[in-house]
């Protein structure tokens, strides 16, 4: 039986992308939540919240599905550091999937952003492109952030790497910085390229989303599996077997 879906952030782009990709796939919208409704009582209601709303209503959201026990599919993206620290304590209390984006084709990115920054030694220059639309709140997305987690990690560097976009007399690059670059415009879904750049070639890992649909139904395929799973933060990867 499919679980019966809350939508969190109903009205915004991704909450009407849920709702219709939950009725092409013939999922139950039980309940839809945005500012200012209680989401306590909606949730009684549902099997599973799906949230793309906003960093600030995260920690409501999260108490009241320990407090209900409901698992949660979390896309809402533009946490900080240790305010998404605090938060996975008490995400780990219920089944919950957490990730910056529910695309297949991004989470394929991630493993091969992985595997090239293994083979890539730092001869090679990693720069990190993401745009999206004009009315995108936070920078850098979510899904770059991912990206520089997975290249920090692989090179062993430290946050201080980052170089959020250069101006100025910056000097020459240094091999142990990784440069960021955020561009917003229009109407794009959501563009990453990873730039691995040396002194005579250049490989560049490109994905771009032409309809927020793929978060939509990715976050949907989550609901469903993470109804099924024990308390503990998982993300993308776990739910299309790709750890
Ligand atoms: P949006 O601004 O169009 O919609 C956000 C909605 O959330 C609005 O309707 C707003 O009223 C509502 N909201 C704000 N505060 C709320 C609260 N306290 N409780 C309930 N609802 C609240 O934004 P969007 O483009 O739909 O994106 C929403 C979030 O999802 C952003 O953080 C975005 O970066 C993220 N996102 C994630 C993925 C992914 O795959 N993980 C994909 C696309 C967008």
């Amino acid at each position: 039986m499919l679980p019966t879906v809350l939508i969190n952030g109903s009205r915004g782009r991704m909450g009407q992308a849920v709702a219709a990709a939950a009725k092409d796939m013939k999922i139950t919208v039980g309940g839809v939540v945005d500012l200012g409704d209680d989401i306590a009582a909606a949730l009684r209601s549902c099997d599973v919240v799906v949230d793309f709303s906003s960093h600030a209503a995260t920690r409501t959201l999260l108490e009241a599905a320990v407090a209900e026990g409901k698992p949660v599919v979390l896309g809402t993206t533009g946490h900080s550091t240790d305010e998404k620290k605090s938060l996975l304590e008490l995400a780990a209390k219920i089944p919950c999937v957490w990730a910056g984006n529910f695309s297949v084709g991004v989470n394929l990115l991630f493993a091969l952003t992985r595997r090239a920054t293994a083979v890539l030694n730092a001869d090679y220059d990693i720069e990190v492109i993401e745009m999206h639309h004009r009315f995108k709140q936070d920078a850098p997305s979510g899904t770059a952030a991912r990206l520089l987690e997975i290249i920090l990690d692989e090179r062993r560097l430290g946050a201080e790497a980052l170089r959020h976009g250069r101006e100025g007399i910056t000097g020459q690059r240094t091999p142990s910085e990784v440069g960021v670059h955020a561009l917003r415009g229009g109407d794009v879904v959501g563009d990453h390229t990873v730039m691995f750049a040396a002194l005579g070639e250049r490989l560049e890992l490109t994905h771009k989303a032409s309809d927020r649909g793929i978060f939509a139904r990715g976050a949907l395929r989550a609901a469903q599996w993470v109804v099924h799973q024990p308390p503990g933060v998982y993300d993308m990867q776990h739910v299309l077997g790709l750890t």
